[in-house]
């Protein structure tokens, strides 16, 4: 049974009482309220390597890593060290600074198809800024997007979107023009007839495809062979771009990102990035061909700006993060992801509960069902009682989960075998559990 509010956790619950009263759903974010698992969100006091602490004393081994930008677990030493050397120097300056410049060298080091890269404060804003480039690059204005694929809460992505609001089961989001949805094109994913039927009917009006490079929104589903591929061919048949979002899975699926890792020859004209370049601060980026991003202001007639873009902090919190990415890191990444992978599903299989773990590279997730999972509707048929089950078992042994089965489970390289062995010993209850 769904545990009442406040179980296990009063300092949560109080706190979470005090936030209701001023914050919509006591959160900043919807999907941290645990409304699809039910119970207490969980106040974090800390985090320390592998391990979050509560308001209630309570440790977890968290498999949420923020979401994804704690590649390099809580409280790195070397990229608090860089904060605190960066904000000793001030936090904001308003004006260009080095961080910047060393920042998007690293990303165009890592990132081959990217000539140039301008830095914003969330991913939201990155791919809201790489569509009104495309569109401003091609002047046309259709979008085509994925069903289950996030981008952010931008107003004309929030159609069919996964992430939150495949959680709370909205299909659509209160406060979208209609005129805005209408130039988004949802398509299934991994569908390649439907994408070229599409283009054969409305080709010359889209400005873009945007695609999360590797799904992980709706659980990990990764492009089905063939599919990257066609997305170039198509695109560049009709003269649209096409828009890689790799805001979870850039510097995560490898030193570049999704790209570099799928043994694939295709160059996005433009990418988005998030999370990992941050650190751990609000820190994103779009960037791609050079004869694209040379249309942006100040050069260019396409307005974009931020007055925290660049940020001197969360550059030098990012900077310090991918520096440390090396192959060790993501040799760990690996290891760890896959004993976790196969430790959740033999335990499920044991308990008798139907189940499917997929990954793209060291993103993996859960479906609670039996069968591939290639598009949303496939990850959208799932037993979620189950999995809230499951999570809250996972809770009480000290593991945080994400609280949604359509999310993606983030391992660090601070996750060492003392961790994994915890996650491990909590597997045949929970699996118990799941099985009802
Ligand atoms: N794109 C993708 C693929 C994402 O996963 C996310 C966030 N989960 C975003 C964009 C939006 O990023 P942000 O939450 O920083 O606005």
């Amino acid at each position: 049974a769904a545990p009442s509010a406040g179980d296990d956790a009063p300092a949560s619950a109080a706190l979470l009482a005090r936030a209701r009263a001023v914050t919509p759903g006591g959160v900043n974010s919807p999907v941290r309220a645990f409304r699809s698992v039910g119970g207490t969100p969980r106040f974090m006091a800390r985090g320390s390597g592998p391990l979050l602490t509560d308001a209630d004393g309570r440790e977890y081994v968290d498999l949420v890593g923020s979401w994804g930008p704690m590649i390099l677990g809580h409280a790195h030493p070397a990229v608090l060290e860089a904060v605190h050397d960066a904000a000793s120097r001030g936090t904001s300056f308003g004006t260009p600074s080095e961080n910047e410049v060393a920042l998007a060298e690293e990303i165009v080091r890592r990132v081959p198809p990217v000539d140039q890269v301008r830095l914003v404060s969330s991913g939201t804003e990155a791919t809201m800024s790489a569509i009104r480039l495309a569109r401003g690059f091609t002047g046309r204005s259709l979008v085509v997007k994925f069903a289950g694929h996030y981008h952010g809460h931008v107003d004309s992505l929030l159609v069919a979107a996964g992430s939150g609001v495949a959680t709370l089961a909205l299909p659509d989001s209160a406060g979208v023009p209609s005129e805005m949805a209408a130039e988004t094109l949802v398509l299934p994913y991994n569908d390649v007839a439907a994408l070229e039927q599409a283009f054969a009917e409305r080709g010359e009006q889209v400005a873009c495809v945007i695609t999360e490079a590797a799904a992980g929104n709706m659980g990990a589903v990764p492009p089905a062979p063939g599919f990257t591929e066609a997305l170039r061919r198509v695109t560049a048949e009709h003269g649209a771009l096409l828009v890689s979002d790799e805001v979870m899975t850039g510097f995560r699926c490898s030193r570049a990102g999704w790209w570099g890792y799928e043994d694939v020859d295709v160059r996005p004209d433009l990418l988005t990035f998030g999370k990992v370049m941050g650190g751990g601060f609000p820190a994103a980026a779009f960037g791609g061909r050079a004869d694209v991003m040379a249309l942006l202001a100040p050069d260019g007639p396409v307005y974009q700006a931020g007055t925290l873009s660049g940020n001197p902090v969360a550059t030098a919190a990012g900077l310090a993060t991918l520096q440390h990415c090396d192959e060790a890191v993501y040799a760990r990444l690996a290891e760890v992801a896959g004993t976790l992978g196969g430790a959740v599903s033999e335990a499920l299989s044991s308990a008798g509960v139907a189940h499917r773990v997929q990954s793209a590279s060291s993103m993996f997730s859960v479906f609670f069902r039996e069968g591939e999972v290639r598009d949303y509707d496939d990850a959208r048929d799932q037993d979620t009682a189950a999995f809230a089950r499951f999570f809250h078992a996972m809770l009480d042994a000290g593991v945080y989960l994400p609280p949604s089965a359509y999310e993606c489970w983030f391992v660090s390289a601070a996750h060492d075998d003392a961790a994994v062995e915890r996650i491990l010993a909590a597997l045949p209850a929970a699996a118990a559990a799941a099985a009802g």
